[in-house]
Formats: C-alpha cells, sequence, structure tokens
C-alpha cells in the first residue's frame, strides 16, 4: 500500500514535535555509468531535537530497499521501522541522530534524481527535483517546508564530471578503491527546506562568471556566476546573455528588496527532460534546456526566459530566505515571483513591454482556471501533498500574481515594496503564513489588509465588469460599471474592491486609435457611477481596466466592440491591443462572439500585431477555436479559409523577422488537421521551394513533418531519415511525436500501449507521444474513450502523480462535435465522463480534479458550438 501522501495535520504534529538542526547526505552514484544500474546507496545521517522525549514519529524516504536504520547507536530492525515510505522512530530521546541506508532509484519521471542518457553522445546527465515532496526520492528525510534545517551533501561520482549543489564545493576527494571517481563534500547550507535542496551531476558544460556590490554597509558582496549546460548544446549555449540578466536582476532586487542575497553562490543549470519551467533551488536554479535555442526563436521566447531567471532569482528572498509553512500558502511565493518576474524585466531590461506579456498570457490561463468548477480561493485549502500537487495552477501562479498587481494599484508600489523588505527582516530563514504578510502590509500601508484579504484571497471566481452607458446624442449621459461576481465555491456573490482605469480612446488625424483621456477609480459595489464621464463626448473606444491594473473579466459596450471589431489594429499602445483581444476571446468562450469572427479579427487585424507574443497567442487561440469551438459543418471551410491566410502571411512578413517564424509555425500546427499546403510543406522540407529569410532548422523542420505525417504524407522511412540527420534529445522527441501522428489504426495502438499499458517512456518521451496520438483529430481516437475510462484509475494508482496526471490529462477524448439539435450534456463523451464521475466518487481527489476540468473544457466548447448551430438553423 502507498503510504506516500503525508496529511497537513500529520505535518504539524511532526513540527510540533522535533526540530532538525543538520542533514549529512551521501550519494554513492559508482554505478552510474552502467546503463543497466537502476538505483544508488544513499545515506542520510539527521540529527534533530525532540520536544517530547518518548513519543515517536517517521521519517520519510521512498526507496527501494532499506539496508540499516541506526537511531542513537542502536541497530533498528528495518522490517518493523519501515512501513512503505515512512520509517518509524520510537521512543525518542531529547538530542537524537538517526542514520537511514537504503537504495534510491534514478527517475524517469523527472521527480527525484533523473537521469538522462544524451542520444546525441551516449553521456549521461543527473538533476534533481523534489517541489513538493521528492527530495525523499533521494535521501531519508522529513519532508515538509517548516522542518528547515542545514544540509552537507557529499556525491561519489566520476572524477571527469561536474558535480554541483546549493553549496560550494568545500573538498573533492580522488577515491582511491574506485580509480576514476571522486568524492565531492559541499559546505553545509543555511537552512533551508528540504524541496529546495539540489545536486546535479553529470559531464556538463559549464561557464562562470561573477557579480559583486557594495552593500548599503560599505561591505562588498561577491556572487560567483556559473551556468550548465549539456555538453551536446554547449555551441547554442548563450551564456553570456544569461549572465546579462542574471546580473541586471541581482542589481534590481538588492536595490528593491534591502536585503543581501543570502546562499553564497548563484548558479543556474538547464537541464533535460524537465518537468516545468525551472526549480528556484538556492545557490543552484534548475531550468528546462528548452530555454537553451537551438533552433531560431523569437523575442517572444527570450522574453519568457528571461521572466523565468527574474522569477526563480525573486524567490531567493520570497520562498528561499522566508518559507510558507504549508502549501496553502504556496501562492504566497509563487504569486510575489510571478509578479516581480514581469517587474524585473520592465525596470531592468530592455524588455519594456514585459506587462502586455503577463496580460495576454499569464491572466489568460488565470481567467481559464478561474472559471473551472474546480476553482479554489488563492490561499487554498491543503490538506495533503497530493493536493499540493494539482495547486501548482493558474489560480496560484497568475491569478495570485494579478492580485497582487491589484494590490500594488490598492496600497501603492512604495508600501508594498517596504512591507516586502520588513518581512524580509523579520522572517529570515523562517517559515511564515499570510498573516504573516498582512500583518507588515497593514502596518507600511496604513491600511487594514483583512477585509481585501478575504474578498480577494480567500474567495474563487471572478469578476465580470460591464460597463453600462446613457446617452445624451453623442454624449456620455451617465456610466455605471457593473461588477458581477459569483463566488463558485460557495455560490455568494462577492463585490470586491477594484483599483481601476477607464481609458476614452479615439482615432486622432491620422487614423490611430489613441487615448485621449482616462479616469482612475475605486470600485467596490455590483453598481458604480462614474459621474466624472457624464457630458463627455462618447469614445470611440471605452476600455474598461485600462493599463491592466486589476482582475477581472471585462466586456465592451455595443459601440465599443463595433469599433475594436472594425479597427483593433488602429489601437496603437501594445498593452491596450492586448487587452482587447483578451477580451474578445473571452466572449467567445463565453459564447458571447461567434468562434467565426474571432477568427475574421485574428485574419484582419493579426498581421499588424507588433508585439510576437501577443500574435502568437491570438493563433493559439484561432487554432482552438477552429479544432473545438466551431461546429463541424463550417470547421472545414474556415479551417481553410484561415489556412490560406497564414500562409499568405507567411510569404508576406518580412524575410528573418519574428513574425514570419511565427506565421511559419502557425501553418504547421493548423497543417495537422488538414492537408492544404502538404505540398508546399515538402518542398519547403526538400529544399525545392523556400521562403526567403526563413531557416529551416530543426525545431521547424519537426513541426513540419509532424504535419505532413498527421494527414498522411510522410512515411517512416522518411521520419527516420529526419531523425538520422538530428540524432539530440529534442530530434528524437519530434520524431516520436510525427511518428504517432500518422493516421493510422495500429500507429495510435501502439502509442496508447507505450503510454498507458507500458512504463518505460520518460515525462519527455511520453509528453511527445500524447502530442502526437492527438494530431490527427478525433476519428481514430473515438475507440479509445471506454479504454480511456477503464484504465485511468490503475494508471493512477501504478505510475507517479506527475506521469499519471500527464497521461490523465493529455488522452482525455477532449475534441468532440455536437450534432446539431443535441444537447452537449447529453453527449456520449460527458455522459460517460459523468458516470465514471458518479462510480468513483472514492478515487483520489487530484485524480478527479483533472477528469472534472476536462468534462468541463468540453462542456463549453460543446456549447459554444451549440450556439453557433441553433443560430444557423
Ligand atoms: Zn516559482
Amino acid at each position: 500500500m502507498k503510504n506516500e501522501n503525508l496529511s497537513r495535520s500529520e505535518a504539524r504534529r511532526r513540527s510540533e514535535l522535533i526540530e532538525v538542526e543538520n542533514y549529512d547526505v551521501a550519494l554513492d552514484l559508482r554505478g552510474v555509468l552502467d546503463p543497466e544500474s537502476t538505483g544508488y546507496i544513499s545515506r542520510s545521517v539527521i540529527t534533530f531535537k525532540c520536544n517530547e522525549p518518548g513519543a515517536g514519529t517517521f521519517v520519510d524516504f521512498i526507496h527501494d530497499g532499506i539496508h540499516s536504520v541506526m537511531l542513537n547507536g542502536i541497530q533498528l530492525d528495518s522490517d518493523a521501522v519501515v512501513d512503505g515510505s515512512r520509517i518509524h522512530l520510537a521512543d525518542l530521546a531529547a538530542e537524537n541522530q538517526v542514520t537511514i541506508v537504503g537504495t534510491a532509484l534514478y527517475s524517469r519521471s523527472g521527480e527525484g534524481l533523473h537521469r538522462f542518457v544524451d542520444p546525441a553522445d551516449g553521456r549521461i546527465y543527473l538533476y534533481t527535483q523534489y517541489e513538493p515532496a521528492d527530495a525523499r526520492r533521494v535521501f531519508a528525510n522529513f519532508e515538509q517546508p517548516d522542518l528547515k534545517a542545514s544540509f552537507t551533501f557529499n556525491v561519489a561520482a566520476p572524477s571527469d564530471w561536474q558535480v554541483s549543489s546549493n553549496s560550494p564545493l568545500a573538498v573533492c576527494e580522488e577515491m582511491a578503491s574506485t580509480p576514476g571517481f571522486s568524492i565531492r563534500r559541499f559546505a553545509p547550507t543555511q537552512p533551508i527546506s528540504t524541496y529546495i535542496t539540489t545536486v546535479l551531476a553529470g559531464p556538463y558544460h559549464f561557464v562562470e562568471d561573477s557579480w559583486k556590490r557594495t552593500l548599503a554597509d560599505g561591505t562588498e558582496l561577491q556572487v560567483p556566476l556559473g551556468t550548465y549546460c549539456r555538453a551536446s548544446l554547449a555551441e547554442a549555449f548563450d551564456a553570456a546573455e544569461i549572465f546579462a540578466i542574471t546580473k541586471a536582476g541581482l542589481d534590481f532586487f538588492h536595490e528593491l528588496f534591502e536585503y543581501p542575497y543570502p546562499f553564497g553562490k548563484y548558479e543556474q543549470a538547464f537541464v533535460p527532460e524537465y518537468n516545468l519551467g525551472a526549480m528556484e533551488n538556492p545557490g543552484l536554479v534548475t531550468f528546462t534546456e528548452t530555454y537553451v535555442f537551438k533552433s531560431r526563436a523569437t523575442d517572444a521566447q527570450y522574453q519568457a526566459r528571461g521572466n523565468t531567471i527574474m522569477h526563480e532569482m525573486a524567490h531567493m528572498w520570497f520562498g528561499n530566505l522566508v518559507t510558507m509553512q504549508w502549501w496553502d500558502d504556496l501562492w504566497l511565493k509563487e504569486s510575489f515571483a510571478d509578479y516581480m518576474g514581469s517587474l524585473a524585466l520592465v525596470e531592468a531590461t530592455a524588455w519594456k513591454d514585459a506587462w502586455v506579456a503577463f496580460a495576454n498570457r499569464r491572466k489568460a490561463w488565470a481567467y481559464v482556471q478561474d472559471q473551472l468548477p474546480t476553482t479554489h480561493p488563492i490561499v487554498a485549502d491543503i490538506r495533503d501533498l497530493e493536493a499540493a500537487k494539482q495547486n501548482f495552477d493558474g489560480i496560484t501562479y497568475a491569478k495570485g500574481a494579478s492580485v497582487l498587481k491589484q494590490l500594488v494599484a490598492y496600497v501603492g508600489f512604495d508600501a508594498f515594496i517596504s512591507a516586502a523588505r520588513q518581512y524580509f527582516r523579520d522572517n529570515a530563514y523562517a517559515n511564515t503564513t499570510l498573516d504573516d504578510f498582512l500583518t507588515v502590509l497593514s502596518e507600511a500601508s496604513g491600511r487594514d489588509m483583512r477585509r481585501w484579504s478575504s474578498l480577494w484571497l480567500q474567495t474563487a471566481g471572478i469578476s465580470t465588469l460591464v460597463p453600462e452607458i446613457e446617452y445624451d446624442g453623442d454624449r456620455l449621459a451617465r456610466v455605471r460599471l457593473l461588477q458581477d461576481a459569483i463566488d463558485p465555491v460557495t455560490a455568494r456573490t462577492v463585490d470586491r474592491p477594484h483599483r481601476l482605469r477607464l481609458g476614452l480612446y479615439d482615432f486622432d488625424a491620422s487614423g490611430a486609435l489613441v487615448r485621449t483621456d482616462s479616469v482612475e477609480l475605486d470600485l467596490a459595489d455590483s453598481e458604480t457611477d462614474v459621474p466624472e464621464l457624464a457630458g463627455r463626448p462618447t469614445p470611440a473606444l471605452l476600455l474598461v481596466n485600462d493599463d491592466d491594473l486589476t482582475y477581472a473579466k471585462v466586456r465592451f459596450d455595443a459601440a465599443s466592440l463595433q469599433t475594436v471589431l472594425s479597427a483593433l489594429d488602429k489601437v496603437t499602445d501594445p498593452l491596450a491591443r492586448a487587452l482587447c483581444w483578451s477580451t474578445l476571446w473571452n466572449m467567445t468562450r463565453d459564447g458571447l462572439l461567434a468562434p467565426a469572427d474571432y477568427l475574421g479579427a485574428v485574419d484582419r487585424f493579426a498581421p499588424a500585431e507588433s508585439d510576437n507574443g501577443v500574435l502568437q497567442v491570438l493563433l493559439d487561440c484561432a487554432g482552438t477555436a477552429l479544432d473545438r469551438y466551431l461546429p463541424a459543418v463550417e470547421r472545414t471551410a474556415q479551417r481553410e479559409r484561415f489556412v490560406d491566410s497564414v500562409r499568405m502571411q507567411l510569404g508576406k512578413a518580412t524575410a528573418g523577422s519574428d513574425q514570419q517564424l511565427t506565421w511559419a509555425r502557425s501553418l504547421a500546427a493548423l497543417s495537422r488537421s488538414t492537408p492544404r499546403y502538404a505540398g508546399t510543406i515538402a518542398d519547403l522540407l526538400s529544399g525545392s521551394e523556400s521562403v526567403g529569410g526563413l531557416a529551416l532548422d530543426s525545431d521547424l523542420r519537426w513541426r513540419f513533418w509532424q504535419a505532413l505525417a498527421a494527414t498522411g504524407h510522410a512515411t517512416q522511412e522518411q521520419l527516420d531519415t529526419e531523425l538520422a540527420s538530428d540524432l539530440t534529445a529534442a530530434g528524437r522527441a519530434g520524431h516520436v511525436t510525427a511518428m504517432t501522428a500518422r493516421p493510422d489504426p495500429a500507429v495510435k495502438a501502439q502509442a496508447w500501449a507505450d503510454a498507458v499499458t507500458g512504463s518505460e517512456l520518460s515525462n519527455q518521451l511520453l509528453d511527445a507521444t500524447i502530442d502526437g496520438f492527438t494530431a490527427a483529430g478525433h476519428v481514430l481516437l473515438d475507440p479509445y474513450v471506454e479504454p480511456y475510462f477503464q484504465s485511468i484509475e490503475s494508471v493512477w494508482a501504478q505510475k507517479s502523480i506527475e506521469i499519471a496526471s500527464r497521461i490523465v490529462r493529455g488522452f482525455y477524448p477532449l475534441v468532440q462535435d455536437l450534432e446539431p439539435g443535441a444537447e452537449p450534456r447529453q453527449h456520449a463523451v460527458v455522459v460517460r465522463t459523468d458516470e465514471w464521475l458518479a462510480g468513483h466518487s472514492d478515487a483520489p481527489a487530484a485524480l478527479r480534479r483533472i477528469i472534472i476540468e476536462q468534462r468541463d473544457h468540453l462542456l463549453r466548447a460543446l456549447t459554444v458550438q451549440r450556439r453557433q448551430l441553433v443560430q444557423a438553423f
């Protein structure tokens, strides 16, 4: 029986009982070069106090066999004390030392100590990823954030490898017993939580630099910098650019936080098959290596990387120095880091438009998630680790950050920052809850933040702000803002206080749509009058939430909608334009704007979109509208019209521009579902046709091959030939996607067997398989609806939560058509989902959450389809 799921109450009990002083951890990786070896010996020596001598507790360790457990010098009977992933310790003394030796497994799921063999050169790379609770896959520990301790790591590994950890290397000794191997002993860390400890090992390419700064008290702070990637990526690695952003960030955060960087060195490693964007391990941040751009990348991609670098750096203070007590307050660090990521880009780099990307991408994520039935308050009720794992979501990150942005507008930036400074000083190396932050914020702002907090942080759902206008000829007679906000969890109305701006836009002499005036106001009720606007000439566009200060779904008044649909490209301000796009997309999702009208707007105005990140989002949304929101009867014609336009824009875009690359990627994405440009794509791949300035590098080549494969225009032999010329990690994943995209029932059956019933796929190749499996539309996938519902429980029981979550989410039959006259809720897949949910009320909450969310995405799409069908007939 698995007993990995630590509960909040167990954690609370343990932190009342014990105080951990230090860990001495030894990892013996001497067998790592043997491809057959699955695990390694891990020894953990934990020194801790017990506040109630005589009482007992347990240590966490997800292992493949325990060799010995010694408590206070006495060898314990492993059979008696080891219970699954818990090792029970009874009759504790006031001062204790436990030594646990066992075998830990290398990971292929990205959780714990991940081992990756580079297909380019056969070299082996290791790194760790622990949040929220996977340090226990590597060494025995008390796995909860509020049991901070000092960690000393010792690693036996090949002498010619790079080996790193949170703190600097103290000693490196050749192992006389094992020639070619060394033990690296790292200096003890500051007091930190288990989930941010880390070890990196492998023949990594390493580049060094350093940063220094004179602090306010006159002392000099010198921080050694380093950055890693796989050796086979070294040529593409722009370490100098990464260091430049890092130094700008360190300067910025020192100025802002007035607290010196507390963790000695600052290294950043870009690692393979990484499950997320990055992880803020103090002293050694890990990032996905998709941020090492081997193929041409757009400025929006570089900006996203810069944002992640800043986000992780902000965590050094918010998260690492001061840490949440339990996962309920995960948002406290993630919202803050997310907000700081954009702020640091705007203030400290050349990306002055970073709030546009924030409005367009991060907020869109939050808006979608906050309308799902599983939404929750930002301050979540996280009862156990499984719930914690599901909570790294759009609410915790993007809504939290959006609400912090609103908080800054509400209390003022200076009060916000002075509260943060106080918070760091008061709580350094300790753990906190929301209350600790609200206390300093109330002091700094002179406002009682409890009410604000209860309305914004402790309720769920999104407010919709609707302007209601009465006219007097060509003037505004009366403008009111209506707030519609129901908390879906409590079903109560929530009148949140919003600090926001109304922007008035008109055409200037050159035909540009520019802001001519604005009003900033506090809105606190379900209805707020804006008397300042009475008597003014009616603007062409009234933009609610101009400058994107608050977090809300907004609507246009009828005249403004007309303006936007006829002249969106004339709005010169990129943030205002992004807000208009976001409003149109929310209307489409809500069935208030026909998907065909959204596609029409993208078709007409996207070519003029100067912000490449926005363009990418528009084209992605257009893809969703085509695949899922349009009724089947309209789909083919709309798709062909749209892909024609994308092909035309690809031809017209400036040679070598980001826009050109974005149109090319869009052509590839759309061509997975239509063979209309299969000939063109084949010619581009073979070189018999070209688009001036468009580099057919490996990333784009694989996107094109996947499109051809999905429509049956690529043979296995062709795909194998392409792989032979790009035998890299990314090439191998690209090949898997193309192979599984082929519209052949036998191919789909194999993909299903590999991913769902098999257990060999790594996280990266699993994603590639899902991407290919679902690439070719849904007819071939219909036979998998029933097997899906039959297998998800066993998938959940047998696989790690990371892998199981990807399978359950990725294979859900999301793309469906509604027959004319049919009811969305009666659709066979919705009905089958409801049956499963009804029959599995006791299934793990995290599994049910994914199913409930996927059902809601499906139901929303079918509902939008039905509106179109009803209007058409
Ligand atoms: Zn983060």
